[in-house]
């Protein structure tokens, strides 16, 4: 009974009206779907669940907006609200949402009587249709009408957290790290570690990522730019393919006509591969050095310098996920520093190891 408990605390409810877009999140955050290709999907009609291993075995459930939480014959709502940790709901901020609070309002209602503990985020979602000054006035008339229909409800002291996002840009996956981030049980001494590892690693900013959805499990405790952000999940995407490159000689051909392509769909992207000759090059000094069990093939290290001077920093962890590292060290001094940095990610990578040994959800 008690596993059954920490798995369901890493479970997220997706919730919201017809059309707000949660089938759109799962599929550009889960499943890597290019967000123009969610323009003829199909609105959810029946629940659907999909579960991510990652540092935590995630599982979001999908419902349909019409719900009707008084015919529990439908489906155990009791039971679901009572398991999950957090209670995703997106607002479609494009359309009128006077509707979409009144169900939010009751779902919250309901949902925190069952579960006093849950995470309630709400999604002001579509905001790539709306002018920045725009932005804040909606997500203020929101929270302001939602906590009135709270207060009527004589209900708070619920705490709500509001995220602005859009599967045109990164602040859908920004939202979904922090939201995921609240149900890691080991958060605190993942942060404090990354912090000790950019202290003596001389990092700007470290991520640990879950390689498959670009969504960060933990950074250290500087504040996030989302331009750091950026570089460091498009630099996931640019060593995947390099791994590719290298893994398949065979390939070779057909792989670099794909990487042209992404070059020019994807210009960030396009910028680091200025410097490919410079991954290369690391690369190919540490493969065969370090090779991943479960695959048995990949490299699991990868390094590029920009134009800028900025250096990126790739290290393959456990659990399908990487660290991402922004760097910049002295060009005189580089070579020791990478060895510097390769131990203190060496040790890192044992502790969380080792915190995944411990980890009370396994
Ligand atoms: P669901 O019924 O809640 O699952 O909604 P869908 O995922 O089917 O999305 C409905 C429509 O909204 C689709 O045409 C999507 O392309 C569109 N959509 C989803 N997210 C966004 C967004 O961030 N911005 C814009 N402009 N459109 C979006």
């Amino acid at each position: 009974a008690n596993n059954v408990e920490l798995d369901s605390n890493a479970t997220v409810l997706l919730m919201g009206l017809r059309r707000s877009g949660k089938s759109s999140i799962c599929k550009v955050v889960f499943h890597n779907t290019q967000p123009l290709d969610t323009l003829y999907l199909e609105s959810t009609t029946k629940p659907t669940t999909e579960n991510f291993k990652s540092l935590i075995d995630l599982a979001v459930i999908e419902l349909p907006g019409q719900l009707n939480l008084f015919e529990p014959a439908l489906y155990d709502y009791e039971k679901l609200f009572a398991s999950i940790g957090a209670l995703v709901y997106v607002i479609d901020s494009q359309d009128e949402y006077l509707s979409a609070l009144q169900n939010l309002a009751v779902i919250i209602k309901y949902a925190v009587s069952v579960n006093p503990k849950i995470h309630v985020e709400v999604l002001i979602h579509k905001i790539d249709g709306l002018s920045e000054d725009f932005r804040l006035d909606t997500q203020r008339d929101i929270m302001q009408r939602i906590g009135d229909d709270l207060l009527d409800y004589g209900l708070e002291g619920v705490q709500i957290s509001f995220y602005l996002t859009s599967i045109f840009d990164h602040s859908i996956y920004e939202a979904f790290s922090r939201i995921v981030q609240k149900l890691i049980y080991e958060l605190p001494a993942l942060e404090n570690l990354l912090d000790l590892l950019m202290q003596y690693s001389n990092f700007d900013k470290v991520f640990l990522f879950d390689i498959n959805s670009k969504i960060y499990v933990a950074t250290d405790s500087s504040p996030v730019d989302i331009q750091n952000y950026e570089v460091c999940a498009e630099f996931i995407d640019v060593s995947i393919d390099l791994d590719g490159l290298y893994e398949s000689p065979n390939n070779r051909n057909s792989l670099q006509q794909q990487q042209q392509q992404q070059m020019k769909r994807n210009s960030i992207a396009g910028s680091l591969y200025d410097d490919i000759g410079n991954a290369k090059q690391y690369q190919n000094s540490v493969s065969g050095e370090e090779v991943d069990v479960l695959t048995n093939s990949k490299p699991t290290k990868c390094i590029s310098k920009l134009e800028n001077g900025t250096v990126l920093y790739l290290h393959q962890m456990i659990r399908g996920l990487a660290l991402v590292a922004v760097s910049r060290f002295d060009d005189t001094d580089e070579a020791t520093s990478i060895s510097v940095i390769d131990h203190n990610v060496a040790i890192f990578k044992k502790s969380l190891e080792k915190m995944w040994e411990h980890a009370k959800y396994k």
